[in-house]
């Protein structure tokens, strides 16, 4: 039926893992009020997209951008030229690819026409609607290098920061921005593609709490998910972002048995296609949008 939206207003909390192949995109929504975390590394996400928002709107109200590797970035670019976006959490942070330039290119745009740009840190928090919330839990710090999407930046300049940037934080992976979401009693968390080093760093800095869904770190990568972070997050249900028969092998053995050893539920968008999860505060139910 055309032209008909069954529950539009939708007044459920819902997040959608969207099944972009290898790759992140989770699109969290209450209402009319969106937020996206990544958007894979091609034009999936733009189905998901139309197809768990009304076409009346056309207004996300942040995206998170949380590291420029391809599988998450690439298709941000097609969001972000489609989509008003009111708010952009991304780091300053250069990587030198033809997509990172593009996305820069558009970043810069999006600054003009009014979108507010912000790198992250620790402690900031987004208000998508009482009683639910999207807050920071890493970066620690922000990078403070705002000359990374400035119009004036020469290409020079960047090459420049590149290298600092190399030097000074290492792999692309290693900066993710980690993100918790409440709503009401209902926990999860997204670690991007952060690695063992960052998961013992949270431990450490005591800012895991525990959470109902946790959406595998890295694709369920063994460079990630180390036993002593699931045992401080106590995911029920942990949600794996992954391609069908992937180059890397994700998710790896070893990763499925810690999962099994702490006794939580998987879910695989190789498997189930895209995965939603409703909640109402207090109970949340899983199914799959396939
Ligand atoms: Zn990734």
């Amino acid at each position: 039926m055309i032209g008909v939206w069954r529950g539009w207003p939708d007044e459920q909390a819902k997040v959608i893992f969207c099944n972009v192949g290898q790759g992140d995109a989770v699109l969290i929504k209450k209402g009319t009020t969106q937020v996206l975390i990544d958007g894979g590394p091609g034009t999936k996400v733009m189905e998901c997209l139309k197809k768990n928002m009304p076409p009346s709107d056309q207004a996300i109200e942040l995206v998170v951008s949380t590291h420029p590797d391809a599988d998450h970035l690439t298709g941000l670019i097609s969001v972000l030229q489609e989509y008003r976006v009111h708010q952009i959490w991304v780091e300053d942070r250069v990587t030198k690819t033809k997509t990172f330039f593009r996305f820069r290119q558009i970043l810069i745009e999006k600054k003009k026409s009014g979108s507010i740009i912000t790198p992250p840190k620790l402690g900031d928090v987004f208000q998508i609607a009482p009683q639910m919330s999207l807050e920071v839990i890493f970066p620690f710090q922000p990078l403070e290098n705002e000359a990374v999407f400035s119009a004036d930046t020469t290409e020079t300049q960047l090459l420049d920061i590149t290298v600092q940037q190399q030097k000074q934080y290492g792999a692309t992976n290693a900066g993710s921005i980690a993100t918790k979401l409440t709503i009401g009693d209902v926990g999860f968390l997204f670690t991007g593609d952060l690695e063992a080093e960052q998961e013992i760093a949270l431990i450490n800095k005591r800012v895991l709490t525990r959470s109902n869904v946790l959406k595998a770190g890295h694709h369920g990568s063994k460079t990630s998910n180390l036993l002593p972070f699931l045992q401080e997050v106590q995911p029920e249900t942990v949600v794996i972002s992954v391609g069908k028969n992937n180059s890397y092998g994700h998710p790896q053995a070893q990763v499925l048995e810690n999962f099994q050893k702490i006794g939580a539920h998987v879910h695989r968008t190789d498997k189930e296609g895209s995965i939603e999860v409703v909640s109402d505060g207090q109970n949340y139910w899983i199914t799959s949008q396939q």
